[in-house]
């Protein structure tokens, strides 16, 4: 059999895990940061939860979806994006009900969209998100737009542009449509077939179509500003003095609207592109969402919610263009069983280092002493323990700081303590585990944070003191 993957998929590769580790740590600290809790809905859901509420007209649901009748008849899909489950969920589990609102919760995870693949668009995907539902407020709307800023920032983005608009309430939206029905009535026929669709079931989309000769027709369309109540201009403006007083540089696109029907009030994304002037696309998206909690079922007077999701692969992507640079897992020590009867001896010993706490590796089988030195260097050991038979019935060993090429003889009483002075030097002062890049002479990038305990603790929190 041909061992190729799904098209639209990729393997996530030893040396790209860091890369996710690194997004997912940053993201699950700034979540604890600012109040919110992991939710994990099932990657399958009833597909009838993404039609009802992602919307008939938006592309995901018209033609992105992964959907199949199960071996029972049912019609599940492989969730396209999370908001639609954590409502859900919320919704099943009456979290309303038992927690105080609004209900703040974040999610990792893969999603699932039929699209074309190219850079930055795949079929499988991972998104990180947030949802904040059960309270209207611009605070909460506003405060979405930082966390999303603030979790870039800690990762380490230089450069992103954050793009804001506010596409009103029911009573704005209508009058705007009917203007964008008027505005393409007479060009829609020189437009792509997906228009036509857009302008039946909801004109706005339109102004998100991707095909160029269809986005320069769009260019001329009236545009959502003129066309918001009072109230929901005053609501926008409060969001954006609320960005201002936290120095969020944002700019405002009157022509953003985005790619769910379920969005009404603020909508943002985040851009970026690469130092060759590759448009990744955006980086995340998302907005302030009335009405899904009863979709479900659930209660109407707190129906309301804001939320974004970011897509993880078009970040690590950006991460390593900005120079980012993390190494594969690399280990404390490398142990080397001089002969094949300290084999055991050593197997011994490298579990009990490794219940102390030190990461090790050993061969499985005997080699010459240059070759364990080079798997000791490709692994990025920074101590190597050799074991002698005659040391090892000395009860002592070998340790060598690969560093400084020194060496000498340690008894195995003594090791944990050699060892914890031998790695601790090696650190810088404040170690983070996030690769440590962002630390400028030994500093870390969010040191100004105010998480930061005596400069110790970073919201990464790897910092060992
Ligand atoms: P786009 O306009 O690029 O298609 P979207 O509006 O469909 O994005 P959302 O549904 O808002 O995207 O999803 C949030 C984020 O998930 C996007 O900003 C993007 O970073 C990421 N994303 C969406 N689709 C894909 C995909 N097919 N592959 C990789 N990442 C994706
Ligand atoms: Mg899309």
């Amino acid at each position: 059999m041909n061992p190729i993957n799904v098209k639209g998929t990729h393997d996530i590769l030893f040396a790209d895990a860091p890369y996710y580790q690194y997004v997912r740590n940053i993201f699950s600290e700034v979540a604890s940061l600012y109040g919110y809790s992991y939710i994990e809905p099932p990657t399958l859901e009833y597909t009838d939860v993404f039609i009802h509420s992602t919307g008939e007209s938006s592309d995901i649901v018209r033609k992105e979806m992964y959907t199949f009748d199960d071996k029972g008849g049912r019609s599940v899909t492989m969730r396209p994006e999370f908001t639609a489950g954590v409502i859900r969920a919320m919704v099943s589990n009456k979290l309303y009900a038992t927690h105080d609102l609004p209900l703040k919760a974040y999610y990792f995870g893969p999603a699932y969209r039929y699209e074309r693949p190219q850079l930055g668009r795949y079929r499988q995907f991972i998104q990180a998100g947030i949802e904040a539902v059960g309270a209207d407020s611009a605070f909460l709307d506003a405060e979405a737009v930082l966390f999303a800023v603030s979790a870039l920032g800690i990762m380490g983005f230089k450069g992103l542009k954050v793009k804001v608009n506010s596409l009103g309430g029911k009573e704005s939206r209508a009058a705007y449509r009917a203007a964008l029905t008027d505005f393409f009535k007479d060009k829609i026929d020189d437009m792509c077939e997906d228009c036509h669709t857009r302008l039946e079931l909801n004109p706005l989309r339109i102004l998100d179509c991707k095909v160029p000769h269809d986005q320069e027709i769009a260019k001329g369309a009236p545009t959502l500003d003129k066309y918001l109540t009072e109230e929901d201009k005053a609501r926008f403006e409060k969001i954006l003095f609320y960005l201002n007083q936290m120095n969020v540089s944002y700019e405002v696109d009157t022509s953003l609207v985005r790619g769910l029907d379920y969005y009404g009030g603020l909508v943002f994304e985040v851009h970026g592109s690469t130092s060759k002037g590759e448009d990744l696309g955006a980086l995340l998206g998302g907005g302030h969402y009335d009405g899904l909690l009863s979709q479900f079922g659930g209660p109407e007077d707190i129906d309301h919610g804001v939320g974004f999701a970011m897509g993880v692969e078009r970040l690590i992507a950006l991460l390593k263009d900005q120079g980012l640079e993390l190494p594969e897992s690399d280990i404390d020590c490398y142990l080397m069983p001089m002969g094949e009867d300290t084999f055991e001896a050593c197997f011994v010993l490298a579990q009990d280092l490794r219940m102390a706490g030190f990461k090790v590796d050993m061969p499985y089988k005997a080699a010459k002493l240059g070759s364990y030195f080079k798997k000791a260097e490709k692994r990025g050991a920074k101590v190597a323990l050799i074991a002698g038979e005659n040391e090892l019935k000395n009860d002592s060993i070998q340790v060598k700081n690969l560093a400084t090429q020194e060496q000498r003889e340690v008894k195995l009483s003594e090791l944990l303590r050699t060892l914890d002075d031998l790695l601790s030097e090696d650190e810088p002062e404040h170690h983070c585990g996030c690769g440590g890049h962002h630390h400028e002479d030994g500093h870390c990038c969010c040191e100004d944070d105010h998480h930061h305990e005596e400069g110790q603790q970073c919201c990464c929190h790897h910092h060992e003191e």
